[in-house]
């Protein structure tokens, strides 16, 4: 009787195709993305001799392909939840902490669960955020470290809800897993470049696309 397989199966062959495969994956993506990743290695090669602790240094030399990888599989957890996240009756926005840091008088509030934005002045990108959240009364969240409490704590406030998070690549794919992990729908919009103090000696405020963030909120409300 021949075996049937429930789901995938390799033949002999599959480990050369798989090498091909992602051999290829990694020229095209690093050719298509030269000019956005054209920085990484010189920061690279600079944070391997940098004095930053392990834990910075580990972060700081990712490899360059890890930053494809992780661009990539962004946009297919992405869509993967696009449908799920559309259904969703409410929606909560999670912003990086990095996002205020032009402001040292950021007035956001101290919460448990998230810091909340004051929307004290319109040059922040966390203002415009709040702005647009009301059109659609979604709740807008700083990130707190354990990603997990968080969306468990807006689950249990918020009911049937799905979340956007604003991250840069490594933090807003880890993040989607998280939520995966909970069942949470969540789409996402990677922040254009880092501020944060983890890549540079002096920060200043990261930055993102809020029309991208808006493109996402329009197509779950359709207006
Ligand atoms: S607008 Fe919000 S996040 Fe930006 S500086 Fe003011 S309180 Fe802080």
């Amino acid at each position: 009787m021949t075996q049937k397989y429930p789901t995938y199966h390799f033949g002999k062959d599959f480990r050369d195709k798989l090498d091909r495969f992602v051999k290829q994956f990694i020229d095209d993506g690093l050719n298509e993305f030269s000019k956005e990743f054209a920085n990484i290695d010189d920061f690279i090669a600079g944070a391997l001799v940098d004095n930053r602790d392990a834990g910075e240094k580990k972060l700081r030399t990712t490899p360059k392909e890890k930053y494809l990888l992780e661009t990539v599989a962004f946009k297919i957890y992405d869509e993967l939840n696009r449908k799920a996240f559309n259904k969703t009756e409410k929606t909560l926005i999670v912003l990086p902490d990095c996002l205020s840091l032009h402001n040292p008088d950021c007035e956001k509030e101290d919460k448990p669960y998230g810091d909340i934005c004051m929307s004290c002045t319109k040059s922040c990108r966390a203002y415009h955020v709040v702005e647009l959240a009301k059109k659609y009364d979604a709740e807008v969240t700083f990130s707190k470290r354990k990603l997990s409490e968080q969306i468990e704590h807006y689950a249990k406030k918020m009911g049937d809800f799905g979340v956007i998070g604003i991250a840069c690549i490594m933090m807003l794919t880890e993040g989607m897993r998280t939520a995966h992990d909970l069942n949470i729908p969540t789409r996402g919009v990677l922040l254009s470049f880092t501020g944060c103090d983890h890549w540079n000696e002096k920060e200043f405020a990261s930055g993102f696309q809020l029309s991208w963030l808006k493109s996402i909120l329009e197509e779950k409300h359709g207006r």
